[in-house]
């Protein structure tokens, strides 16, 4: 999975360890917070399986925007791991400014990190999960790309463009048995949204019916029926995890 060094990725990455899965995850590079990470995830895993079994977590640094470090991340799990079942594409950004004032760097920039992540992850895993004759693609969208948002077209966009890139993959990969659905959270609580003031954050919540933000392994525990084998008949579906927002 990308992008599991903290936040709805994190939540992500200890929800499936969890549930038994070795879990391979990147961020853009080696730190402390992917040590603490693959730490964390180890401890998890060690403790439900068998002394005998060698179950595992590992981080790679990879930034997931770029082709040929998508490629390379996917071929040293290959070595480690020797099979992918699932991936979560999660890794994503934003650089928010209203259209009058964005820059096209910043149209660029975020448009490359959640777009061409998402492209470059699926070029390099599908050929694994078509020899395997199997697999689930979750990717992370959001609400903001289906309703829009004010300061945020280009998030918006980006996330957009992922739901008809998903909804193409899902055609092109069912006869497989390979199956892509998009997970749309709302507002969700994590460093991204960390900086929002918090009568705004007031303001948000008020409009939410379930009258608060998301918690990250609300989002989590979608992916995770998404990926299981509790929805083998489930593909090209956007799932929206945010308390009944209206125009999600
Ligand atoms: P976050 O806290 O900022 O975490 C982003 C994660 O992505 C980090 O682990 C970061 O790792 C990784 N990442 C970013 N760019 C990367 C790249 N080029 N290559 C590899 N890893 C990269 O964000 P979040 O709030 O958890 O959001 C996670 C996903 O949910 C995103 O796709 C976001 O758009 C989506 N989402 C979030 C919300 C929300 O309210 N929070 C709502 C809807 C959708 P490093 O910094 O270590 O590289």
């Amino acid at each position: 999975m990308t992008g599991a060094t903290r936040g709805i990725g994190h939540a992500i990455a200890v929800r499936f360890a969890r549930e038994g899965c070795n879990v391979a995850f990147c961020g853009r590079s080696r730190n402390a917070a992917m040590e603490a990470v693959e730490q964390e995830l180890n401890g998890i895993l060690s403790a439900l399986h068998s002394p005998l079994a060698t179950p595992k977590a590992k981080g790679y640094a990879c930034d997931v925007a770029d082709y040929d470090s998508a490629q390379a991340f996917v071929k040293e799990v290959m070595a480690d791991f020797g099979g992918i079942d699932i991936l979560v594409n999660n890794a994503g950004i934003t650089d928010d400014a209203a259209v009058k004032r964005m820059t096209e760097a910043q149209m660029d920039r975020v448009m490359h990190t959640n777009l061409g992540s998402v492209f470059c992850m699926t070029k390099a895993v599908q050929p694994v999960m078509w020899r395997q004759g199997h697999g689930s693609i979750v990717n992370i969208g959001s609400v903001v790309g289906i309703a829009g948002n004010y300061n945020q077209a280009n998030y918006a966009a980006s996330k957009a463009a992922i739901i008809g890139f998903s909804k193409s993959c899902a055609k092109e990969f069912a006869a497989r048995n390979i199956r892509v659905n998009v997970v749309a959270p709302g507002f969700v609580e994590t460093e991204m949204t960390a900086d929002i003031p918090k009568e705004l954050m007031d303001t948000w919540c008020s409009r939410i019916p379930m009258k608060r933000p998301g918690k990250a392994d609300e989002v989590a525990q979608a992916c995770l029926f998404l990926a299981s084998d509790m929805c083998p008949y489930i593909t090209s579906v956007v799932l929206p995890i945010c308390g009944g927002m209206e125009d999600a």
